[in-house]
């Protein structure tokens, strides 16, 4: 699995646990930190997207391994997070990115499609970075990232139960920030804006035109934007970048 760490090599490889890496951010994300150098850990309920990503970063010599997790399930995803660490022999950065929406109006909403918005989008987070932050206490190195949303900082109609999930990352990555900086061990957000992939493809072009004329940069975000952001907040260099919010999204909301 991971190299291990020899006299010879000082920077060992770091071993990062990405969750909803099947596909759109998930996928560029763990594409990017293996092109760094990173073993990634595919994370995602779908076993046979998961394999072909691991395969294509192998042959193109990179480091991966699949982990097949449900995140809703907190057994689950604290067993797939274990059995990685069993198998590489560590865990240095940690990625919580698996989302889902179930939009509707508040007045339509059901407790069925809040509850199940905040158990996949906020309370995941929280039961990876317990199991998490015990392996990278030990490593006495730790890089978090959660993936939010702009959706969380200035919300959204239809969203209220992805907006409160995604604000409540903030508050829970602040949190970790605290509870863990004396360990080495950093925690931040990644905030997209509108980001083409499957989450994103069924929205109306009125939409999507509208967000596009609303974004700095005149045009919509992809994933390896986020991808990027997320190099930087959990390279060794960012180590005294802890508990922020990085919003990329072209500039749409500028908060
Ligand atoms: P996609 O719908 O394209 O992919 C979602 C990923 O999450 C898939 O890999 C899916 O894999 C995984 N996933 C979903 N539910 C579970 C679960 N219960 N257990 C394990 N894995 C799960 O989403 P995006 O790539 O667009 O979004 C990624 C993240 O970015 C999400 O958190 C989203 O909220 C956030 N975001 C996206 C934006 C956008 O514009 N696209 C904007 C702002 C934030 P599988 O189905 O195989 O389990």
């Amino acid at each position: 699995m991971a190299d291990s760490a020899s006299s010879s090599s000082p920077a060992p490889t770091r071993v990062a646990f990405i969750t909803g890496a099947s596909r759109g951010i998930g996928k560029a994300i763990a594409l990017r930190l293996a092109r760094d150098g990173r073993h990634v850990v595919l994370a995602a309920r779908s076993e046979g997207p998961l394999k072909d990503l691991a395969a294509q970063i192998i042959a193109s010599g990179g480091k991966a391994s699949i982990a097949v997790v449900d995140i809703a399930d907190s057994k689950s995803l604290t067993d797939g997070i274990t059995k990685a660490v069993a198998e590489c022999g560590r865990l240095d950065i940690l990625v919580n990115n698996a989302g889902i929406t179930k939009d509707n109006l508040m007045l339509r909403m059901t407790d069925e499609d809040f509850d199940s918005v905040i158990t996949t989008n906020l309370k995941s987070a929280f039961v990876a970075c317990r199991v998490a932050s015990r392996e990278m206490m030990r490593g006495k190195f730790g890089r978090i990232v959660n993936i939010a949303s702009t959706s969380g900082i200035i919300g959204n109609a239809g969203q209220a139960n992805y907006a409160a999930a995604k604000a409540g990352l903030l508050g829970l990555t602040k949190t970790v920030a605290r509870e863990f900086g004396s360990k080495g061990i950093t925690a931040n957000v990644v905030a997209p804006g509108y980001i083409e992939t499957d989450m994103t493809a069924g929205l109306p072009a009125e939409i999507k035109d509208g967000i596009l004329k609303m974004c700095a940069v005149r045009r919509l975000g992809v994933a390896d934007d986020i991808a990027a952001a997320v190099a930087y907040v959990t390279s060794d260099e960012a180590g005294f970048l802890t508990g922020q919010t990085l919003i990329v999204d072209g500039g749409m909301t500028m908060a």
